[in-house]
């Protein structure tokens, strides 16, 4: 149910409807817009009636959402929800780009990489300890040795780190050293991991499913949100089609059906998305044009010997050129590309 507060409303009035809302049993979370504010009110569906809280002064309506998604629609909360992590910050009038190696091979490989995308104006630092892959002989990660190695370096170079959770029984173990959980496309209808996952209180990173839709992808936002402790960036990492000559088919579309859809932020991974490194600078740049908050994307100094996804991995000459054409159209847009310095401009970007 949405509340729509009467205009010119005091703070006052706004703390009164809202300890009314919880009088009657529910949680009201207040979305203050430029014109109007609004009243998100959660709890049990049959709970919810719209009379009682017609009733109390200062409510102009109450109504039901209409998205089977309550708290990741936009009717719910019609402004954007920033999610920040340290320098990073994704939504709004921001972009930021998560980078590193598609797996953590070693704690060498791994600072060196980080350097790299540091240097080019990463925002935050990726890479798998625990990975999902097709064939049980393929490597699996090195699991805790790998997240302490992406702890260190996440440190060393002032990068929030963002690593995959497979398995509920590591969800704590992966949030003792990550800043972000990601959600892999494998596990995004997981229902008990993103639930656990949704408790930790740590930004998740929910990847859309390979065969899933932008409302499947919301309803697996909702389960984490509905947990109360997690904000949720979502990202679009290409669908099945039968396009068979790229990985994936990346869905452009799903960036402003998102953002139509729901107040979340939306970031792009055209490394998955398209699986050939010659196709990812021009897929971010669209991205980034679509509206994308951010991107991540595969980065090595030497894909030929990578464990995993060498084929998409971008050297760091490729993710430079990246990251000058992603400030040149953030900029056209009005956004900033937030870098783990800080701002990035498109006067700097040639730096
Ligand atoms: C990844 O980002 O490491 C990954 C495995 O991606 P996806 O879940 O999108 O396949
Ligand atoms: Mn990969």
């Amino acid at each position: 149910m949405i509340i729509v507060l009467k205009p010119g409303i005091t703070e006052e009035g706004i703390r009164h409807v809202v300890a009314r809302v919880n009088e009657l049993g529910l949680e009201a979370m207040v979305s203050r817009g430029t014109q109007r504010t609004i009243i998100g009110v959660i709890g049990e569906e049959d709970r919810i009636r719209s009379e009682p809280l017609l009733a109390i002064p200062g409510v102009e309506q109450a109504m039901p959402v209409l998205a089977p998604y309550k708290m990741a629609s936009r009717e719910f909360r019609p402004e954007d929800t920033v999610v920040r992590v340290r320098n990073a910050q994704f939504g709004g009038d921001s972009v930021s780009v998560i980078a590193g190696p598609c797996a953590v091979e070693s704690r060498e490989s791994l600072f060196e990489i980080a350097e790299a995308v540091k240097r080019s104006g990463a925002a935050a630092l990726r890479g798998g300890a625990f990975k999902p892959r097709t064939s049980p002989y393929s490597f699996q990660g090195l699991g805790e040795e790998a997240l302490k190695y992406l702890k260190e370096c996440g440190e060393a170079f002032d990068l929030p780190v963002v690593t995959e959770v497979m398995d509920t029984r590591h969800v704590e173990l992966v949030g003792r050293y990550a800043d972000v959980l990601q959600i892999g496309a494998r596990n995004m209808q997981n229902f008990s991991l993103i639930t656990e996952a949704g408790r930790t209180g740590k930004p998740i990173l929910l990847k859309r499913g390979m065969s899933a839709t932008v409302k499947d992808l919301l309803m697996s936002a909702e389960y984490v949100l509905s947990q109360g402790d997690s904000a949720v960036i979502l990202c679009e990492r290409g669908i099945k089609t039968f396009e068979d000559g790229t990985r994936n088919t990346v869905d452009i579309s799903a960036v402003p059906a998102v953002q139509v859809a729901s107040h979340l932020p939306v970031i792009v991974d055209p490394s998955h998305g398209c699986g050939r490194r010659e196709l990812i600078v021009p897929l971010a740049r669209a991205a980034v044009a679509a509206g994308a908050s951010g991107l991540m994307v595969e980065v090595h100094t030497c894909p030929e010997k990578a464990l995993c996804d060498g084929p998409q991995a971008l050297l760091p000459a490729d993710f430079e050129e990246m990251m000058r054409h992603v400030a040149v159209i953030a900029e056209a847009m009005g956004k900033t590309v937030q870098t783990g310095q800080g701002k990035r401009s498109k006067e700097n970007a040639s730096r």
